[in-house]
C-alpha cells in the first residue's frame, strides 16, 4: 500500500485516505484519486455495456439484416417506380407507332406472316427445283 504524508502536519497518510489521520486536512491528492477512481468505473461500465451490446452476435445479425431489408424495401420502392415508368413509355412507343393493343401487335405479325409465307414456299420450291436441276447435271456428265 502505497504512502504519504499529510502537507499540513507530516503525519502518515495512506493512499486510501481522503482526509489526515491527524489533523482532518482534505487531502489534496484525494480530489484525483476520487476522479480517476471515477473515470475507471465509467470507462469500465462503458467497455461492459459495448461487450454486452456488440458481444451478441444474435443482436448485431438482427440489426443488420433489418438494416438490409429496409433498404431492399427501399431499391425495391425506387426500382418498381422505374418499371412502371418504363412500362408506361413503352405504352406509349406501341401507341405512337399505331399499335393500340398488344393483340393489335399479334394482328400486325400474322398478317405479315401470312404475306411472307407464299414467298418463303416459292423460294424453297426454287431451291428444290435447282436441287433437281444440279443432281440432272451430274446423272448426264457420269453417263
Ligand atoms: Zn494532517
Amino acid at each position: 500500500m502505497q504512502s504519504d504524508t499529510c502537507p499540513a502536519c507530516d503525519h502518515e497518510v495512506t493512499a486510501v485516505n481522503n482526509f489526515c489521520g491527524n489533523c482532518g486536512l482534505l487531502l489534496s491528492s484525494s480530489d484525483a484519486r476520487i476522479a480517476a477512481r471515477l473515470n475507471e468505473s465509467v470507462e469500465a461500465s462503458v467497455a461492459r455495456e459495448i461487450e454486452k451490446r456488440y458481444g451478441e452476435r444474435e443482436v448485431v445479425e438482427l440489426t443488420i439484416a433489418a438494416n438490409v431489408a429496409d433498404r431492399m424495401l427501399k431499391w425495391a420502392k425506387v426500382y418498381g417506380a422505374v418499371v412502371a415508368f418504363l412500362i408506361a413509355l413503352a405504352a406509349a412507343a406501341l401507341t405512337l407507332l399505331g399499335y393500340q393493343s398488344y393483340s393489335d401487335l399479334q394482328k400486325k405479325i400474322k398478317i405479315a406472316t401470312n404475306e411472307v409465307e407464299p414467298i418463303l414456299r416459292a423460294a424453297r420450291g426454287k431451291a428444290a427445283e435447282i436441287a433437281e436441276a444440279s443432281d440432272s447435271l451430274r446423272n448426264e456428265q457420269y453417263r
